[in-house]
């Protein structure tokens, strides 16, 4: 499986669980915040689950749902330091850095366009050297809409002029990929497993990615743009 790299020039990429392992997020969401509050506040985490549960079940692939504010503001507190307790989770997908340096070789302007709110995004470009290998990098905070919503990518396309017709996204969130091909992006790929310790998805709409090493352009160093 790879693609046409001559017809396109755009690489758009999501960050957690398309170049990075989506364990941290998990772990860090479903696991380690509920028993970092109920340690702090001196209650069960069973308590703290029942509380937190619904209102995450409620506000998935909105906004607040990727808003580190959203849930300090809730929660009474600043759970920036928490993220930082449990980074050493952060890690690359396979292939992914790879991937990345082979764009590069063969020209093509990656793009990271990421739902994770700016502080997470600050933490694990820290951690993993990620924004060595980007030329740009868009956030759903800057327009202040997900990439579930179709205003991102009426956004995306006024702040990045790009032919939609030669570009291509990689991303886990299903519901973002529909939202990108009705906004015209030609090439649409899910991936097969973004939690590395979780089984694989089953993706029925897009095909999906296993790995980046098939998709890795095939560069003519001789007859490359730079
Ligand atoms: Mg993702």
């Amino acid at each position: 499986m790879n693609l046409p790299w001559n017809d396109v020039d755009t690489v758009l990429l999501d960050m957690d669980g398309t170049l990075l392992d989506l364990h941290y997020d998990n772990y860090f969401w479903r696991h380690y915040l509920h028993q970092r509050y109920a340690a702090e506040e001196g209650i069960t985490e069973e308590a703290v689950r029942a509380w937190l549960l619904p209102k995450m079940h409620e506000l998935r692939g909105t906004l607040e749902w990727y808003c580190v504010e959203f849930w300090s503001r809730l929660l009474g507190r600043d759970i920036g330091p928490y993220k930082e307790e449990v980074a050493d989770r952060i890690g690359w997908r396979p292939g992914a850095q790879a991937f990345l340096e082979g764009l590069a070789a063969a020209g093509k302007r990656r793009v990271l366009v990421t739902n994770a709110h700016p502080r997470t995004v600050e933490l694990k470009f820290r951690r993993t050297g990620l924004d060595r290998h980007l030329d740009a990098v868009i956030t759903a905070h800057d327009f202040r809409r997900p990439k579930e919503d179709a205003g991102f990518w009426t956004a995306l396309r006024e702040a990045e002029s790009f032919d939609p017709e030669r570009a291509v996204l990689f991303d886990d969130n299903a519901t973002a990929l529909g939202r990108a091909r009705e906004h015209g992006i030609r090439w649409l790929y899910g991936i097969a497993q973004p939690d590395l310790q979780e089984a694989p998805l089953q993706w029925d709409d897009f095909p999906a990615v296993d790995d980046f090493d098939g998709f890795t352009p095939k560069v003519d160093t001789a007859a490359a743009p730079r």
